[in-house]
């Protein structure tokens, strides 16, 4: 897609430091890491957001978020990684090409997600919510 700076990437118009590409998807360093080794998965597609990406695709991205995750805990001696999209720009969404991030994390690294706990008022209001979802979901 045009002005699409992930479909720049993927054409080799911007450039970037891969660490893996296939048919379906590329990997690479993202330019502001949250640690150092911070990596992008992308569909080569060009899709918005993750609900349109085909289920093979998806896998592998998946499939190779999770081995990317491994090599930098075995490469750069991390203790574990995150694998996060936001979809939608209040999801923190930024580049509207959708993308997997594999964040290298380490026990004493300084990043905290700032991930809060609510609470719900009954089990009514449980059932309620799983219900509205359910019916809204088309596989
Ligand atoms: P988002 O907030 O949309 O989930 O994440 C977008 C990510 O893309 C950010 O972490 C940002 O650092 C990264 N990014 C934005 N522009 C570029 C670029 O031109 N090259 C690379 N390698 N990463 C980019
Ligand atoms: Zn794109």
């Amino acid at each position: 897609m045009e002005n699409c700076i992930f479909c720049k990437i993927i054409a080799g118009k911007i450039p970037s430091t891969k660490i893996y590409e296939d048919d379906l998807i590329m990997a690479f360093l993202d330019i502001a890491p949250i640690n150092p080794g911070h990596i992008l998965i992308i569909p080569k597609e060009h899709h918005t957001g993750s609900s349109t990406i085909p289920e093979d695709v998806a896998g592998r991205m998946f499939r190779v978020g999770s081995r990317i995750g491994v090599a930098l805990k075995r490469a750069l001696d991390y203790d574990g990684f995150n694998l996060h999209l936001a979809d939608g720009t209040c999801a923190g969404q930024v580049v509207m090409h959708a993308h997997l991030h594999i964040v290298p994390r380490g026990a004493e690294d300084g990043f905290h997600w700032n991930w809060r706990q609510l609470s719900y008022a009954d089990d009514a209001e449980i059932t309620d919510k799983a219900q509205q979802i359910i019916a809204k979901l088309k596989i």
